[in-house]
């Protein structure tokens, strides 16, 4: 099935921090592939911003080496390559001063086209290209902004960030990306939810026994020790992308697939969680062949490389349903999954040695995109009835042909929703600050009592705490693997 390109309304997105590293890896190799694809309108134009100064020449050389190197396939088309780095300009901005700003006017005026801007620069800038973009006479109804994480390192930092972002625009303008939530699995699982008669009514705690949802990197801090020392696995990444998974997972269903209904009912999750006990939770630290706090240079460093924790949601829904949440860098396998695992049945017809099965529904991230459903059925052959589980799989490359699927990376398909003009896929202000209310008393907590993250080996799945939050409830994580 070759998904439909309908084309978005003519625009110009301006990138500032067009030559960084973000920009560099996915925003310009995302958005050449939406050109090639017919999604990006020929008119369309692109306008990289950065503080230091280079020509349009020189920019487009080093995207199209950046292209090459991040969409290589892609990128073996050079007519297509050729014409999309002609929509491509650059323009030297400083976002603390006064260089650029109008010649960036001057470039986008006498349009009444859709104006973007993307905020891919360090987060001490966004109010300060907020403000100048106003000063500038560069914002209008028309205008967008699209705001890169981290979003705030407390409540307080978030709270007043949106203060100062919603003194310039309207929070139907500003887009908070989080790019889980770009992933086509994360969009499947709502459609999986609500678009079937078969999962929802077991959807809630008469049914399921708990649920997991695991995001296991191989790589370590890489060049960002300064910003990941300072922030850990608990801001980079539970706060905001563990939690907008769980939100999506444990959500009533919206009236509509509308961006407030969904971000609505998201918000009502973030609510219903309770505190969380210092015994449901586990922090660790990578160790071993790449040692975490040589990485990062600081021999006592307490920042988290891993955290674990257990997740209850006072509501009636998920009354005494766990959610077990983890992640953490340096772990034995890339894995982004969320886990399902349904009760036993009431009651077995079968002898004891036929086993007692549960029911899996496992809906993957990454690698391989898919969904799958472990269902329990007789072992085929002679011999009794004996039971096994087979895995219902609904891995999209295989159901749908490998070719056909066009994969759209979640960067490419944000910006194209930010078009749009559609904020479904994005955080709302309240949310993230909820989200951060919960997460605030667990830091404070470490720091009180000056918590020290458990060492666990490189390539292993955590430290030994982590697994005893399972087997305190008798339950036990799935492999990382
Ligand atoms: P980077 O350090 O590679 O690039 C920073 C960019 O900001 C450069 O283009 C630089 O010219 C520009 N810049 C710096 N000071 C400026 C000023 N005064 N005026 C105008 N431009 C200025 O950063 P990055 O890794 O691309 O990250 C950008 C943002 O995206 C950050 O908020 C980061 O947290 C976020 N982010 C990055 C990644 C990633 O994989 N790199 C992932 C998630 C989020």
């Amino acid at each position: 099935m070759v998904s439909r390109v309908i084309p978005v309304d003519p625009f110009d997105l301006v990138i500032f921090g067009g030559t960084g590293d973000l920009a560099q890896r996915k925003i310009l190799p995302g958005l050449f592939r939406r050109f090639r694809a017919g999604q990006m309108p020929p008119q369309a134009r692109i306008i990289a911003a950065a503080r230091t100064a280079q020509e349009s020449a020189a920019f487009r050389a080093q995207t199209r080496a950046a292209i090459q190197e991040h969409s290589p396939t892609e990128a073996r088309d050079t007519g297509a390559l050729d014409r999309f780095l002609q929509r491509v300009h650059f323009q030297q901005i400083d976002a603390l001063g006064d260089t650029g700003w109008r010649a960036l006017r001057d470039l986008l005026t006498a349009s009444d086209r859709i104006e973007a801007y993307y905020f891919s620069v360090s987060p001490d800038l966004f109010g300060a290209l907020a403000e100048r973009l106003q000063n500038h006479g560069l914002a209008g109804p028309q205008t967008r902004v699209v705001v890169e994480k981290p979003f705030g390192r407390d409540q307080a930092t978030a709270r007043a960030l949106n203060a100062t972002l919603a003194q310039y625009f309207d929070e139907s303008q500003i887009y908070r990306i989080d790019h889980y939530l770009g992933k086509e699995t994360v969009q499947n699982l709502m459609a999986v939810r609500f678009g079937n008669m078969l999962f929802e009514p077991l959807w809630n705690a008469q049914y399921v026994d708990h649920i997991q949802i695991t995001v296991a990197e191989t790589v370590g801090i890489g060049g960002r020790a300064g910003y990941y020392d300072a922030a850990g696995a608990m801001r980079d990444m539970m706060q905001n992308h563990l939690m907008q998974l769980l939100c999506l997972i444990a959500m009533e269903p919206p009236s509509r697939f509308d961006p407030d209904a969904v971000r609505d009912e998201k918000l009502k999750v973030i609510r219903a969680l309770d505190p969380v006990k210092p015994h449901h939770i586990a922090r660790g630290q990578y160790s071993g062949l790449a040692d975490y706090r040589s990485e990062v240079g600081d021999p006592r460093s307490k920042t988290e490389s891993f955290v674990a924790l257990r997740a209850n949601i006072s509501n009636w829904r998920w009354s005494g349903t766990p959610f077990y949440l983890r992640t953490g860098k340096r772990m034995g396998a890339r894995l982004s999954e969320i886990t399902v695992v349904f009760k036993d049945t009431p009651h077995s017809i079968f002898e004891e040695d036929a086993g007692r099965h549960r029911n899996v529904l496992s809906i993957r991230l990454q690698p391989n995109e898919g969904i799958t459903l472990g269902v329990t059925i007789k072992e085929p052959g002679p011999g009794g009835m004996r039971l096994i589980d087979v895995p219902l799989d609904m891995t999209f490359a295989e159901a749908l042909g490998d070719e056909e699927v066009d994969h759209v990376d979640a960067y490419e398909r944000l910006i194209m929703d930010v078009i749009r003009g559609n904020q479904t896929l994005f955080m709302r202000g309240d949310e993230v600050e909820a989200a951060w209310a919960w997460v605030d008393p667990i830091i404070e907590g470490w720091t009180k009592r000056g918590d020290v993250p458990k060492p666990y080996e490189c390539g292993s799945s955590g430290p030994g705490d982590a697994d005893q939050i399972m087997q305190r409830d008798g339950r036990a994580w799935r492999k990382v693997s």
